[in-house]
């Protein structure tokens, strides 16, 4: 059933009966009115004596923000809904498991200078700043998010820049933060243009969460900046079909139209996308409004978001009810992103049951099992009649590609029958 967009209501709301439209519209005006205390929470949501208490203690140890748009998307009634739960602040957060980590992507780890995060061969990620419009309850990032932005001033940026044009295997830098649009247009044309000083970065792409938590962010003139900079593409941060309003809508059509190329990432969060039907209606809605689904996140072991921990058998459930049963644009790659800083690792349904070197025996959606015969006179690609195998940036240097390619052995850094050897490496 398709589904009809509409603006949010906020005139329904006391605190914002009174806002004039251009007020509502202006991302300046929502930045600043933005919900960070309780007294103001209070003005949109009914509080108990114990949530009281509850949020006055989270909110000593992590920040809160809620723009007034996405306040307005908050049922006031219901404790479950979707959007309140990724926005407003509760106890658990608090708790620390004892799995969580404190950068379990060793972001920081894999960083040659602050900012920057070089873990993949040909690209990497730059950090432009800690903060955001929204906090999202379950960021991964929130051992840094939502301070104060000293330490992203100029200087560190010219070092990752510096660092990226004396890197040449890099071709293609992922900004994010925080969220990199509540940079001012200036300063994100100023990163866009020194980025694009450097030859050999091919594309650039921006994480940001604005077109689902201030869809007023995407201004003509910002479409007008990112432009200049093609190929450009913005991945946005949907988890839910109640975040795709009008105005979100209007935001990534915006975008689309400026020729950017559209994608979404989301997360799997307990009580909120746990679930294939709702994970298919919102990859409907998004390629309705030409956003491309492009992963679907397990939550990471950060500190304080537990709670939103959902198995990874449910990751690979939604994947067994989309692929097939729905658009395969629609359907995203679900990635588990590994503890330790080994990158997203995707997970993913069985097809394949079994295979000899004649035949591979393979499974569909519906549970058919077909055989495919493969060619016997299969002569393999001649590297040396390929003018892209002797391209060295081309060629994998790393990990089972690598080893297919070579031939070779990886060996895990810790063994226990290292320790048994004779001391000339020899077991
Ligand atoms: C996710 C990520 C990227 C980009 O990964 P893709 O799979 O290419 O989208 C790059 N660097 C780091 C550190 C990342 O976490
Ligand atoms: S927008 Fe991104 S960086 Fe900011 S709080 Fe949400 S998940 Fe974290």
């Amino acid at each position: 059933m398709k589904r009809q967009y509409s603006n949010v209501d906020y005139k329904s709301i006391p605190l914002f009966k009174d806002v004039k439209e251009e007020d509502w519209n202006n991302w300046k005006w929502q930045m600043r009115n933005a919900i960070r205390d309780v007294p103001s929470l209070e003005k949109v949501l009914p509080l108990s004596d114990e949530e009281h208490e509850h949020l006055a203690k989270t909110l000593k140890k992590f920040k809160m923000a809620i723009t007034p748009y996405y306040a307005a998307l908050m049922s006031k009634e219901d404790v479950n809904c979707p959007v309140r739960k990724m926005a407003v602040p509760i106890l658990q957060e608090l708790h620390i498991d004892e799995s969580d980590l404190s950068d379990p992507l060793h972001e920081d780890v894999d960083s040659p200078v602050p900012g920057l995060t070089h873990r993949y061969p040909d690209r990497a990620l730059l950090l432009v700043t800690h903060e955001c419009s929204m906090y999202c309850r379950h960021c991964t990032r929130r051992r840094i998010v939502g301070e104060t932005d000293e330490d992203m001033a100029r200087g560190h940026l010219e070092k990752a820049f510096e660092y990226i044009a004396k890197t040449p295997e890099i071709r293609d830098i992922v900004i994010s933060g925080g969220d990199p649009l509540i940079l001012s247009d200036s300063r994100i044309d100023y990163i866009l243009t020194e980025l694009r000083k450097i030859d050999h970065v091919e594309i650039i792409r921006i994480g940001s969460r604005m077109p689902v938590v201030l869809p007023q962010r995407i201004t003509d003139d910002l479409c007008d900046i990112i432009k200049k900079h093609h190929p450009v593409y913005v991945n946005t941060h949907f988890n839910h079909p109640k975040e795709i309003t009008e105005e979100a809508r209007l935001a990534c059509e915006k975008l689309a139209n400026a020729g950017v190329q559209m994608g979404n990432q989301s997360v799997l969060l307990k009580g909120i996308n746990d679930c294939s039907n709702i994970m298919k209606a919102m990859m409907h809605d998004l390629l309705r409004i030409r956003v491309k689904p492009y992963y679907i996140y397990q939550c990471d072991l950060s500190e304080g978001i537990s709670h939103f921990r959902t198995t990874i058998s449910k990751g690979i459930e939604i994947i067994e009810n989309l692929r097939g049963h729905t658009t395969g644009m629609a359907v995203p790659t679900f990635v588990v992103d590994a503890p330790g800083g080994g990158g997203k690792i995707p997970v993913m349904p069985d097809y394949l049951i079994s295979q000899t070197e004649k035949r591979v025996v393979l499974r569909n959606y519906e549970g058919m099992i077909t055989s495919y015969t493969q060619p016997s006179d299969y002569q393999g690609h001649k590297a040396s009649d390929c003018t892209f195998c002797s391209d060295e940036s081309l060629v994998a240097k790393d990990g089972v590609a690598k080893l297919l390619n070579e031939g070779g052995t990886i060996i895990p850094q810790s063994l226990r029958r290292e320790s048994r050897t004779n001391g000339n490496g020899k077991h």
